[in-house]
């Protein structure tokens, strides 16, 4: 818990800090530090400002989370999102902060039954993430009652205020009560959102945060976009394309470090796992394997390859994508090291991308696209 003091200093309950460990956030990001405190006490409306890639989402989700208890008979929080995905991005999220609180919380969209949604709805939701039309549907239809809630959250505010939801979105205000905090979250704020703000909340605070610089002092750093699938065949590309290949490859579980050696070694590939349920007599004696070049793969967990040290490394890859920007900068601190060349891979599944640009920024690291080997460029 120790890695979680900044978070506990912002006031968080034991049970919000474990669902923060239990996803791996280590420290909270500026406009998370800055909202936070200010939502968890006070009781005026806000407009949210950080980049995209800045956690808004736990920004708001996380004292919205601690604020609000079980309550079946009435809807306490609205949370408007512009598209279904993010509907449901923004509800998982929240639902992953929860930690072991009851609170139901729940996508609502067009598109998905809207019968499964009704059933839903009378067990007695709390937070309601959804899209404009599909709350409309609900209201006209009397299944969802909006007077009672505390919080109206326009996330995206910026295109929530467009042309193209600005109706609904005064509609679906006009069905809720004049107690509620309003606050509304977005990666940019033109002067028009701040007259709309003014119109909708009278009274409101702006907690911004500006651009970050991107650095690039660490190593050569790239990322690639593969399924999961097809994570193991770019990894095999990436080991033959390069002719001495001698690298460390990142895999969050322990499970997975030992299949993808296993499978390796099955290709012939002379490889290594190393996680925390070997012992530790076995790790000095594959670690030294490594060392002396006995070996040139390495498949390792963080907790594993924490504290080891090792020279002259073609390649660090990010197999499983770090949890966090600290783990970033700690696993590809070890490429590149003393004027070194080296190469820091990063395997990127397309639900994932939000999570590398949190980590691009607050790792300070430009990482930049790139494409996996072709076929032709390994066979020779
Ligand atoms: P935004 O809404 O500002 O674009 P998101 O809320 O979608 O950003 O967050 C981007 C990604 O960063 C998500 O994958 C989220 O889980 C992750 N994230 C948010 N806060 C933290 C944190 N403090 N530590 C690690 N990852 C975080
Ligand atoms: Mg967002």
């Amino acid at each position: 818990m120790e890695k979680l003091e900044k978070f506990k200093s912002l006031g968080l309950s034991e049970n919000t800090l474990k669902a923060l460990s239990r996803k791996g956030f280590e420290e909270p990001s500026p406009i998370q530090e800055k909202t936070i405190p200010y939502l968890l006490s006070g009781e005026k409306n806000v407009i949210g400002q950080a980049q995209t890639g800045t956690g808004k989402t736990a920004a708001f989700g996380i004292p919205l989370v601690e604020k609000l208890n079980r309550k079946p008979g009435s809807v306490q929080a609205l949370i408007l999102t512009p598209t279904r995905e993010l509907a449901v991005q923004v509800s998982e999220e929240i639902n992953s902060l929860r930690g072991y609180k009851k609170l139901k919380i729940m996508p609502i969209y067009g598109g998905a039954s809207i019968e499964a949604q009704i059933r839903e709805l009378k067990k007695g939701i709390d937070i309601i993430v959804g899209t404009p039309g599909r709350v409309i549907d609900h209201i006209n239809r009397g299944t969802l009652d909006l007077s009672k809630i505390s919080f109206f959250i326009l996330d995206e505010a910026d295109e929530m205020l467009n042309m193209g939801f600005i109706e609904d979105v005064e509609k679906i205000l006009s069905k809720t009560n004049n107690e509620k905090r309003m606050l509304m979250f977005s990666a940019t704020m033109p002067s028009k959102i701040k007259v709309l703000a003014k119109k909708y909340m009278g009274e409101f605070d702006i907690i911004s945060v500006k651009e970050e610089q991107l650095t690039t002092d660490l190593a050569e750093q790239i990322y690639f976009e593969v399924r999961k699938s097809d994570k193991f065949e770019a990894l095999s590309r990436i080991i033959d394309v390069e002719e001495n290949f001698y690298g460390l490859v990142f895999t969050r579980t322990k499970v997975d470090a030992e299949e993808v050696a296993n499978r390796l070694i099955d290709r012939g590939y002379s490889a290594e796992a190393l996680h925390g349920d070997i012992s530790q007599y076995q790790r000095e004696r594959i670690l030294k394997k490594f060392k002396t070049k006995n070996s040139n793969i390495l498949v390792a967990t963080d907790v594993a390859a924490r504290g080891i040290d090792i020279e002259n490394l073609t390649h660090v890859i990010n197999y499983s994508l770090p949890q966090n920007p600290e783990s970033y900068v700690h696993r590809i601190g070890r490429t590149g090291r003393a004027g070194n060349e080296g190469t820091a891979i990063t395997f990127v599944t397309p639900e994932e991308y939000r999570k590398l640009l949190f980590i691009k920024r607050f790792a300070k690291a430009e990482i930049k696209k790139s494409t996996i080997p072709e076929i032709k460029d390994v066979i020779n």
